[in-house]
């Protein structure tokens, strides 16, 4: 615990967001957010960008087209980084798909993760479920019943429609889903037929992506919004701010409720009273 602790203090005094990126040469190891704009300027250069709402409507038809990135974001520990994301794609002109984890340490469905996840539709992308196979697997559920009721979850919730689904850490489970209506981002034809390009763990497997623009007219394009940040730095610096995020956040809730509790103990008899009288009841 104390090692944990240590390690929150000293790492997550790198420089905050906003700070001056000293952007390393390589371009496969930037990070940065500016680097982000670059690429997204880069893909539309030449490629069409696409939502998997759009591939939802396409189909196999997709594989008509000249030239395209397929957008997709897996939102693994931040509501926050996927709206700066979601507002950095926005503002690039690109339309993508947000796929969230109901089974996170983030919350979509507290006000201010909800907040976030319309604010993410109301720039123009759409949202996925992300879904936990070795979740479902370890509490015996049917799967496929869990992640349809999931995906109602998530359409009634925002009002919108879940085009896609995309398995968080597939090569633990070794399975993916398939709904009938929903596109399954490892179907074959986004892995096998389009080029797949991923920044896991931020390692470009082939190099950055705008590297291969050239070679391949059809990208399907995997990012995660916890590796960027205005720094550039590792992603276990940014793993540990944003735990210290969280607890600072999480700790500011329990002193205001802290505050709340010690104020109606104050006030209890009065509002007891209160209460009694509303119900209609005698005192006493
Ligand atoms: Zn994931």
């Amino acid at each position: 615990m104390a090692e944990v602790e240590l390690k929150l203090d000293a790492s997550t005094k790198a420089p905050e967001a906003g700070a001056a990126a000293d952007r390393p040469v390589d371009r496969d190891q930037d990070f940065t957010l500016e680097h982000y704009r670059e690429i997204l300027a880069a893909l539309k250069e030449r490629h069409l960008t696409l939502s998997f709402k759009d591939a939802s409507e396409l189909g196999r038809d997709i594989l008509k087209l000249d030239r395209f990135v397929l957008m997709r974001h897996d939102v693994e520990f931040s509501l926050t980084s996927a709206l700066r994301m979601a507002r950095l794609d926005h503002e690039a002109d690109v339309r993508s798909t947000f796929f969230l984890l109901l089974s996170s340490d983030y919350n979509i469905f507290e006000p201010e993760g909800a907040a976030i996840v319309q604010e993410i539709l109301d720039l123009g992308h759409d949202v996925g479920l992300h879904y936990d196979m070795t979740a479902y697997e370890q509490a015996g559920t049917d799967a496929a019943e869990i992640a349809r009721q999931q995906i109602a979850l998530l359409e009634s919730y925002w009002s919108t429609r879940v085009y896609a689904m995309s398995s968080h850490m597939p090569m633990r489970s070794g399975k993916t889903l398939r709904l009938s209506g929903v596109v399954d981002v490892y179907d074959p034809l986004y892995i096998d037929e389009i080029k797949y390009v991923s920044d896991s763990t931020q390692k470009w497997r082939e190099g950055v992506v705008t590297s291969l623009l050239e070679e391949h007219d059809r990208i399907h394009l995997l990012t995660h919004e916890y590796y960027w940040s205005e720094g550039g730095h590792d992603f276990d610096v940014l793993l540990l701010q944003e735990a210290r995020r969280k607890y600072c956040e999480l700790a500011g809730r329990a002193e205001a409720n802290i505050r709340r509790f010690k104020q109606g103990l104050k006030l209890r008899a009065v509002r007891d009273a209160e209460f009694r009288r509303r119900l209609g009841r005698c005192e006493g």
